[in-house]
């Protein structure tokens, strides 16, 4: 097969102690996962089920680099995620197996245009614009689940500039690795490359130009941004 011009790379991270990459597919977001971050968007995180959306591959960004300041936005949050990698493929896969898809975990900001989400929730519109634009998803090296096992618990924490703005703990998650992983695998098929960034604890808040963010969780390599003036 020919295309009629030469088509794009696939996006990919680093893999600790791998030569070779990790390349992605998709990458699904969880909403509201967190109980207390639930309660700082205004929402009640004991009666909503678990909703997702995506980001495109491409807006993958990788450890210590620059994101320009977005466009079309005057409200760009940050938020702490962990990132489960999926290995294996699986359609209507049981929580007692969804493990089994794990490759490996990595750390993630879930890079948020807040005020054009909020608008496009308030109007019944998809997220897209404040979630899924370009260079939305800084993601740091993957660690394979055979080294570090399945993350349950361990702390999750955000600095801005060396100011600690989220500090939580994974098992605070309303809903843990393998009900996300079920679940999604019963809406539609999770393939070998997936991402699935599982959700933000609360204290989400503003970037600005200039602005370093480090993301971490306990055993993972911590992931760092800088923002950059507007493109
Ligand atoms: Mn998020």
């Amino acid at each position: 097969m020919s295309f009629v011009f030469a088509p794009l790379p696939t996006p990919s991270l680093p893999i600790v102690g791998e030569e070779d990459r990790f390349p992605v597919r998709r990458i699904f977001c969880v909403g509201r996962n967190y109980a207390a971050h639930a309660r700082e968007m205004g929402k009640d995180p004991d009666r909503d089920p678990p909703f997702f959306f995506t980001k495109p591959a491409d807006a993958i960004v990788q450890n210590d680099e620059t994101v320009a300041y977005p466009p079309e936005t005057g409200n760009f949050h940050y938020e702490a995620e962990l990132v489960v990698a999926i290995g294996r493929d699986g359609v209507n896969v049981p929580k007692d197996a969804a493990l089994d898809l794990v490759y490996g975990y990595a750390v993630g900001n879930d890079l948020t245009r807040r005020d054009l989400q909020l608008e496009a929730r308030e109007k019944g519109r998809p997220w897209d614009w404040g979630k899924a634009f370009d260079r939305s998803a800084p993601i740091a090296a993957i660690h394979k689940a055979a080294d570090v096992g399945h993350l349950s618990t361990g702390s999750i924490t955000l600095t801005v500039n060396g100011e600690t703005k989220q500090e939580a703990d994974l098992n605070e998650l309303i809903w843990d690795v393998q009900e996300v992983i079920s679940i999604i695998s019963h809406s539609v098929a999770l393939k070998a490359g997936d991402l699935i960034m599982t959700g933000t604890p609360a204290g989400v808040g503003k970037l600005v130009p200039g602005d370093v963010c480090v993301v971490s969780i306990d055993g993972l390599t911590p992931l760092t941004t800088t923002i950059g003036p507007a493109a």
